[in-house]
């Protein structure tokens, strides 16, 4: 299995929302090393993924709300990390419209090129499911900023059940403003994802959307679970994206590459070495009449957390140990 790269998450700021689907798992318990601390270890560790020929990746959560922005934007502009010129606002404490102002244009003189927002339904459905009141109305007044400063916006929303009914309205409203793309995904069952699982869509609400919102969905191909189990393609994947999230300690400080690396691999490889191979996976747990819908890595992804749950005796998967693995 290639590493295609290593990443380190340093979840080193609170969010203000408490979203029911939250990728992070997030529960604000954050880093509370000093900012200056940890990016002195970066720039070392970058240095020595450099010397290993890695491919390295440094980026901040849970939101962006930290006095160290400018540090950091500084310090991805240098390595050109993912967030050199992209940014997730979602979970940003209120400002008013001026601070704002400020907030966007900052961002935009430090190298921001595109500003990425989640909606989750129209306003009181958004609002619930953001654990937010009044978030919707905020997400349209970051738009509405970044549209005055000539920021171009992308706005993703995450399909299930509940907000089935909900995506043209969206889409609709969304389009008075300034929006560079509007996606649709259906999420999958990682981190607080697993609590959606019961509201995944299924082949008849697929082909009831309008067409306009079929037609933005991401590009990645969704099908219903029996038609992947049909194909029967199930390949194991070649590579893997290993990260690394920063504890609320200090241990990490004295880490050098080659340690966080064998870390990595160690709890990832101990846990997909018990595991039966996907086409083995999708013959266990596969259900053939199911119509849900389904990207295929989403569906190996569940079939991984049945087996996992009736393996209680097998070592954990990585993400247990809050650190990631994402494998293509
Ligand atoms: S805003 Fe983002 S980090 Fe915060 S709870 Fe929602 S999904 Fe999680």
């Amino acid at each position: 299995m290639k590493i295609h790269s290593i990443a380190i998450e340093n979840l080193m700021v609170p969010c203000s929302n408490y979203c029911r689907y939250c990728l992070l798992s997030c529960n604000n318990d954050v880093n509370t090393e000093g900012y200056h601390k940890t990016e002195e270890f970066i720039r070392r560790i970058q240095t020595e993924m450099n010397e290993l020929n890695i491919n390295f990746n440094y980026y901040i959560g849970y939101c962006m709300d930290t006095p160290y922005l400018n540090d950091y934007l500084k310090l991805c502009r240098e390595f050109n990390y993912s967030s050199a010129d992209f940014l997730q606002l979602n979970g940003l404490r209120f400002r008013n419209l001026a601070s704002l102002g400020e907030f966007i244009y900052n961002l935009k003189d430090n190298g921001i090129k595109l500003v990425d927002l989640t909606f989750y339904g129209t306003r009181e459905f958004h609002d619930r499911f953001a654990g937010r009141k009044g978030d919707f109305d905020y997400l349209v007044d970051i738009i509405r900023t970044c549209n005055r400063l000539f920021v171009p916006v992308e706005i993703s929303m995450p399909l299930f059940k509940d907000n089935l009914d909900q995506a043209e309205e969206l889409y609709n409203f969304l389009n008075t403003l300034d929006i560079q793309r509007f996606f649709i995904f259906l999420p999958h069952s990682k981190g607080r994802g697993f609590r959606l699982e019961n509201k995944r869509i299924d082949l008849n609400d697929y082909l009831s959307l309008p067409e306009v919102i079929k037609n933005n969905f991401t590009k990645v191909p969704v099908k219903t679970e029996a038609m992947w189990l049909e194909e029967n393609d199930f390949p194991q994947e070649e590579n893997r994206i290993l990260t690394m999230v920063l504890k609320n300690n200090t241990d990490y400080l004295d880490l050098t590459a080659q340690e966080i690396l064998d870390n990595l691999k160690e709890k990832d490889d101990y846990f997909y070495s018990k595991l039966p191979d996907n086409k083995t996976l999708a013959k266990m747990y596969g259900n053939s009449d199911s119509q849900l819908m389904y990207r295929k890595r989403d569906l190996i992804i569940k079939y991984r957390q049945l087996w996992a749950r009736e393996h209680p005796d097998i070592p954990a998967t990585i993400e247990e140990y809050n650190d990631f693995s994402i494998r293509f």
